[in-house]
């Protein structure tokens, strides 16, 4: 099968052509300044090796967009098809599915609308992946199916403890204000991946997915379901990120509001774009360029590194604590799958719970699945690289297949 993944964000879309059943990456590609003036960076093929291309194409909306994606796809130099109909079915990440989506769902006008209705608790997200689902619709037309995959999915089998959040019960009853988790379905993917690498089923596993990268959040999954994570109504919960302050007191906000006159947008902007390690280092949110900058002296790259570090391994007690124990936590993302000195900080005393200090040759080995653990640790730890794409494109085909 041929499953054209799509993840449009407001002046952005990309894309990746894949075989679900073998998880073979046949195309990718990135459309970027969609309603600006429109640049296309992308491999038409992988197999054969093709160029990476980069073209500007007039991109007014994201129909054009997705006119190029296909053009490079059926491309007769160097594309992957030779005809449209050749794509089985597209796959969309959607962000946000509320309390309606608790797995990935056949698009309808009916699920079309129910999505809109979740607009309001991500407005920058999910009015940006129903706009890909229409352009898709525009150019390839009603007879392909299209399958939603919600990235807050994953996270609908928390118990109400875990997602109600502590104001009057009225902001839940009538605007839905709760704790609902995202990059859930890269913690999905990785969790089945610890079962399959363990060769348990995943039905007595109780684990701990670290996704670090940019954007950063915990899962604690019990059973292969989710119990609990950091993110909230919104991805600016949890951890520490690149950018985003995660956890604070809410009482900062006041104070600096008042202090420095700060509109609600402005505050926001700076919880957003400019805190997190980037905030804490002055130096930068990648954290290539803090290991770089703390290796030559700097204090507070150091100090970036360090409260992320600390906060990780903080989550990763509190998620043991929540389901009587851990069998093994995984570490994926660029972070969490590329930074070896990272991953050995975070476990780093955890030995009291059963995680022996790594097996550093393992530890800094890369690019595949790898058991970290050190010798004699009851806690395996385990890097897996996160594949959302393949995983959207498996829910499309199941999906498709069950129609
Ligand atoms: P992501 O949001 O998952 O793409 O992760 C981005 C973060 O991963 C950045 O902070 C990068 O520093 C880090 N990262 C990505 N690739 C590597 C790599 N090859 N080595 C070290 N860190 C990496």
């Amino acid at each position: 099968m041929n499953i054209l993944v799509i993840n449009a964000g407001s002046s952005s879309l990309k894309y990746q052509l894949l075989d679900p059943e073998t998880g073979r990456l046949l195309a990718k590609g990135l459309c970027e300044r969609i309603g600006i003036d429109g640049k296309f960076t992308y491999k038409p093929q992988i197999e054969g090796k093709a160029e990476q291309k980069a073209i500007d194409i007039p991109m007014p909306t994201h129909s054009e967009a997705i006119g190029a994606v296909l053009n490079a796809l059926v491309d007769k130099d160097n594309g992957v098809l030779s005809s449209m109909s050749e794509i089985d079915a597209v796959g969309h990440r959607v962000v946000h599915g509320g309390e309606r989506f608790a797995s990935s769902v056949l698009l309808t006008e009916d699920v079309i609308k129910a999505i809109e209705a979740c607009n309001p608790l991500a407005p920058l997200h999910n009015p940006a992946n129903l706009i890909g689902i229409s352009a898709c619709t525009d150019v390839l037309g009603k007879e392909t199916p299209q399958v939603a995959v919600f990235d807050t999915a994953f996270h609908q089998t928390m118990p109400p403890v875990a997602y109600t959040y502590p104001i009057p019960y009225e902001y839940y009853e009538q605007d839905k204000v709760r704790r609902y988790g995202f990059h859930g379905t890269s913690h999905r993917f990785v969790s089945q991946r610890v079962a399959a690498m363990l060769g348990r089923p995943i039905e007595e596993l109780k684990v701990i997915t670290c996704h670090l990268g940019n954007g950063s959040s915990i899962a604690a999954i019990q059973g292969g379901k989710c119990v609990d994570t950091t993110m909230g109504l919104t991805p600016l919960a949890g951890l520490p990120m690149g950018t985003r302050a995660g956890d604070m007191d809410a009482g900062v906000m006041e104070f600096l509001m008042n202090k420095y006159d700060l509109s609600i947008k402005e505050m926001m902007n700076i919880l957003n774009k400019k805190s997190g390690v980037q905030g804490i280092s002055g130096v930068s949110s990648d954290f290539r360029d803090l290991y770089a900058a703390a290796d030559s002296g700097n204090v507070r790259a150091r100090l970036a590194i360090d409260v992320f570090a600390y906060s990780v391994k903080k989550y990763i007690g509190a998620y043991a604590a929540v389901m009587g124990g851990v069998d093994a936590i995984v570490f994926t993302a660029g972070v969490g799958e590329n930074n070896p000195a990272l991953r050995s900080q975070i476990v780093e005393g955890l030995a009291y719970m059963g995680v022996a200090p790594l097996n550093e040759t393992e530890n800094a080995r890369r690019g595949d699945e790898v058991d970290v653990s050190g010798q004699g640790s009851k806690v395996r730890v385990l890097v897996i690289p996160t594949n959302e794409e393949l995983m959207i494109a498996m829910d499309t085909a199941e999906i498709v297949k069950q129609r």
